[in-house]
């Protein structure tokens, strides 16, 4: 199945069938669209398919990780289990009719605008070329693995893997297991193993400040409560205390020296204070750099896992990897039999590698050779009819960003409106807004938490948070209505003629 050439109305090819994804497919099915979703994997779900590591958990709250159309009674916990989120997506898509829409094993390997046309012609894996007048691009964020560069990988004779490509037949209980990164990932991997493995060394290159949480079941009468009444559940989504938290979390963002962000830091402080017994750890896990530079995490039991006896924090530089184990600057090897490399992400990659050709042949690798970059983190001059949900310098952070894709969703919309009317062939935006965009966007990412000196995947290569740099309130006002003199259309064909 390819998108249906002979239809009326406009051709949508959605790129990715991750959360983003499904959410377009859905709403381009409500309004009775003819679009195709074409996935690179056999399965849908992005993050949630990839990620399968013990302890995998969302750390939004489960009933506010959910599409706001679609409220799931079923959660288990506050927070919700990767396995979980993962049948969220697959029953939610199957209820609103989208998988009959998903190319499977289909990854769009180039998508190139042809200017007399209007269309972008797509290039599948299987040789197969498709044609489509609008390209949404939900392709996610932190999909390209980051090996670290330690020398002496490659002779690791037990297993080596990174987080997001587990091994389910490495050792791990009763096994010597080592972590290396302690962002969200390993920090949750070593809050599931610290009690599975014989002995769990968690190496941290920078201590992280641990936000503590809450964490408790749903009951059966809880869910039952919930699937009577879906209202309870937007309580929970709509909760004031829940939001005023998400608005407190940007200005603690952007204004360094706030209250705000005081009492982030006071938070942790108290949690490490109070939850570590040995001071020699206590110090060991100090972070020293602002909070919320590098993402927070959230975490209601990971001071326990590393006072677990089996655990021990590695804080020492790692001088290489060797056959039998990590060998640290000191000389001491911790002999290991699995090696989790939890070292993030190339956030920078967005939909690349798939060659992306705009007009006049221009390639969005070169347009981002310096920094990924799209006006309102949505679309790109020069690049007709395409749309980027999660795209570069959109909000990231600990929040939802299920709620971020359907804001953008909306933003998008209305700009597919004078696609759909007819007033317009193609839309993109104006060249001089989106430099003036980048320009107010980089003097004030500069600013925030994130820039305030630590190492992050938030930072470009040039060391500029590559973020939405102001409050969400500021966020959800420009995703609710595009500034439509931004933007630059062309007259139908009949139009112009
Ligand atoms: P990450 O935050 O980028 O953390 C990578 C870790 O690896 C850091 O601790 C880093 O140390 C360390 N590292 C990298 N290279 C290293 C090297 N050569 N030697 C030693 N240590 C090295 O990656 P992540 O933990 O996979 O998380 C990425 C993002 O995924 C998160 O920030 C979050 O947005 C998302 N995520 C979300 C959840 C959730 O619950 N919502 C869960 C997991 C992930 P330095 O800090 O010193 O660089």
């Amino acid at each position: 199945m390819s998108i249906d050439q002979d239809r009326q109305g406009l051709r949508f090819a959605i790129i990715g069938a991750g959360m983003a994804g499904i959410l377009a497919a859905i709403r381009l099915h409500q309004a009775g669209e003819n679009f195709t979703v074409f996935e690179k994997a056999g399965r849908l779900g992005g993050t949630w398919r990839e990620n399968r590591y013990p302890g995998l958990t969302c750390d939004v709250p489960a009933h506010a990780y959910t599409y706001s159309f679609e409220p799931y009674a079923e959660w288990d916990a506050y927070y919700a289990k990767g396995g979980e989120i993962q049948t969220y997506f697959e029953k939610t898509a199957e209820k609103y009719g989208i998988m009959p829409h998903v190319r499977f094993d289909s990854e769009v390997v180039s998508t190139v605008w042809d200017d007399d046309a209007a269309v972008w012609r797509l290039g599948l894996i299987n040789g197969e070329q498709v044609e489509a007048e609008v390209v949404i691009a939900a392709s996610g964020v932190l999909h390209h693995p980051k090996l670290p560069d330690i020398a002496g990988l490659d002779s690791f004779k037990g297993r080596a893997f990174h987080s997001a490509r587990w091994q389910d037949d490495a050792p791990v209980d009763g096994a010597r297991v080592g972590v290396i990164g302690n962002g969200s990932t390993g920090v949750q991997i070593v809050t599931a193993l610290n009690t599975r493995a014989e002995r769990l060394v968690h190496f941290q290159r920078s201590p992280q400040w641990i936000m503590p949480v809450p964490y408790f079941q749903y009951s059966e009468e809880e869910k039952e409560a919930f699937r009577r009444d879906p209202a309870l559940i937007d309580e929970i989504r709509n909760n004031k205390e829940y939001w005023d938290n998400i608005f407190r979390f940007t200005h603690a963002i952007t204004d360094t020296h706030g209250p705000e962000i005081a009492a982030i830091e006071q938070a942790c402080l108290d949690n490490l204070e109070n939850s570590i017994r040995d001071p020699e750890l206590k110090e060991k896990l100090r972070p020293d750099y602002r909070a919320a530079c590098k993402r927070l995490i959230y975490s209601w039991s990971y001071y326990d896992a590393v006072q677990h006896p089996n655990v021990a924090v590695e804080r020492d530089r790692i001088a290489r990897i060797e056959p039998e184990g990590v060998r640290m600057a000191d000389g001491r090897l911790h002999e290991l039999d699995t090696l989790v490399l939890a070292t993030g992400f190339h956030a920078d990659r967005f939909i690349r590698p798939t060659t992306v050709l705009g007009r006049d042949g221009l390639s969005l690798d070169d347009l981002w050779s310096i920094r990924p970059t799209a006006y309102y983190a949505v679309a790109i001059p020069s690049f007709p009819n395409f749309f980027m949900l999660n795209g570069p310098t959109g909000p990231v952070g600990n929040f939802s960003l299920i709620d971020i894709a359907e804001r953008q969703w909306a933003y998008i919309d209305q700009l597919l409106g004078r696609l759909r009317s007819g007033q317009a062939r193609t839309i993109e935006p104006r060249a001089d807004a989106h430099a003036d965009y980048e320009e107010r966007r980089i003097a004030a990412a500069r600013t925030t938490i994130f820039g305030s000196g630590c190492n992050s995947w938030y930072l470009d290569a040039t060391g500029v948070p590559a973020s939405w740099p102001w409050s969400y309130e500021a966020f959800a006002d420009a995703m609710a209505t595009p500034v439509m003199d931004d933007y630059v259309t062309t007259a139908p064909a009949e139009l112009a003629a």
